[in-house]
């Protein structure tokens, strides 16, 4: 009696650690958090009502246990579709579980053979499990680190390959097994440990599921700026260190790029800060959508901002910004008397040997003021390259 029950209790015990880590996590909102949180309090519960089944009429409660385990499985996979963004409900599914419901009361109360419920119910199983695995990979975001999505990828895989194989093993009539309450056999007993085994594995998987869409969540805030998308600055300045030595070392050519918008305070103090705050998320979004994916695009604050041109010399760099300023200006932002353009002006060096990144930066800088002291909406070259910033071209 023990040695079976044994099995379910800790697979229940799991189920409710599941549930509280799960609990713990409710309030970061995490998609699916709920369903798989509700799946594991299912099967907790069925779980430990089925090591009571030896005090209890044996076929219903079977029937009821086997129900809500196939339930909490269905709710485990619809979690995983919200977790990636996709739609959780799937109506064939609802529609298959409600006649395999049927079917185990069939084969569980009325006609009891447990041959044909398991020959029924383990298909589902591993169609679910295998649905399951196949969602996290295909949708495993690839900036992150692979551990809990290749953890749980496996995991629901050899779910899916022991539910399948219990299937095979009862319709092909390797177990026979006619009575409603499966009676211990060897092959039995492997297959109910593989799978009371791997249960957990799979919820200890989810929890690092969580745990890795709030880490990624985390970091994000810390790197990128909410507003505009663009890098916030501490972020752009540890990986523009990281290019600029880069290029230092390799003696490859990389152009630093200062950007302020013109008279933005106007837009503040004109149609309010809602509307400045759109005049900054449509120009990041014009420059974001422009730029390379090796460049680097950070907002050092305010309205002003940087890009790190990989192996681009200033003068292309320039040719690029101008092309932008007129990206910008064909993008205009609605306000209450109609639409109006935001300009911009920009100032470009290039990267000389023995240089810093904060005297590269430096001289980008100088050169933006001098376009606005030029009359704004312009890029300006930083001719200058030794450092004073004192000669300045206009693009
Ligand atoms: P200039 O052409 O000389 O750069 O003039 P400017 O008006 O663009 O520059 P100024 O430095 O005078 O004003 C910048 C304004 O940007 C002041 C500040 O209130 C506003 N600002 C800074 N951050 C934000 C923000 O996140 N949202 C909004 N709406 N405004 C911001
Ligand atoms: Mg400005
Ligand atoms: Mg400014």
């Amino acid at each position: 009696m023990i040695s079976h029950v044994a099995p379910l209790f800790i697979a229940a015990t799991s189920g409710v650690v599941s549930v509280a880590i799960l609990g713990s996590l409710l309030r970061a909102g995490i998609p699916g958090l709920t369903r798989w949180l509700s799946a594991n309090l299912l099967a907790a519960g069925a779980l430990i009502f089925l090591a009571f089944q030896g005090h209890m009429p044996g076929g219903m409660c079977l029937a009821i246990t086997t129900a809500v385990l196939i339930y909490a499985v269905l709710l485990v996979l619809q979690g995983c579709r919200q977790f990636f963004g996709l739609r959780p409900f799937h109506y064939a599914e609802l529609a298959a579980y409600v006649v395999l419901l049927a079917c185990v009361v069939q084969w569980t109360t009325i006609t009891p053979n447990a041959n044909i419920r398991i020959m029924l119910v383990s298909p589902f199983l591993a169609y679910a499990r295998l649905s399951f695995a196949w969602i996290v990979w295909h949708y495993r975001p690839q900036h992150r680190p692979r551990y809990a999505y290749n953890f749980v990828f496996w995991t629901a895989l050899v779910e899916a390959a022991i539910h399948a194989a219990r299937g095979l093993a009862f319709g092909l009539g390797w177990e026979h097994q006619t009575a409603a309450v499966i009676s211990p056999t060897p092959t039995n007993d492997i297959f109910a440990a593989m799978v009371v085994l791997a249960t957990p594995c799979l919820s200890v998987g989810i929890v690092m599921l969580a745990h890795d869409r709030m880490a990624e969540r985390m970091e994000r805030l810390a790197t990128v700026d909410e507003l505009t998308g663009a890098l916030a600055r501490r972020a752009f300045f540890v990986l523009a260190q990281q290019r600029f030595d880069a290029a230092l070392r390799d003696r490859t050519v990389l152009s630093v790029a200062i950007l302020d918008l013109d008279r933005f305070k106007t837009f503040n103090d004109e149609h309010g800060h809602a509307t400045g705050d759109a005049v900054l998320k449509t120009f990041a979004g014009v420059a974001i959508r422009a730029l390379g994916r090796d460049d680097l695009f950070g907002r050092l604050g305010g309205e002003e901002f940087a890009i790190v041109f990989r192996a681009t010399s200033q003068a292309d760099a320039a040719q690029w910004l101008d092309k932008l300023r007129g990206a910008v200006a064909a993008s205009p932002v609605t306000v209450p008397d109609g639409e109006r353009v935001c300009t911009f002006s920009a100032g470009v060096s290039e990267l000389q040997r023995d240089d810093t990144l904060a005297r590269l930066m430096a001289r980008a800088d100088a050169a933006q003021y001098a376009a606005k002291a030029m009359g704004r909406n312009r890029v300006v070259i930083a001719a200058d390259t030794a450092g004073s910033g004192s000669a300045l071209n206009a693009v």
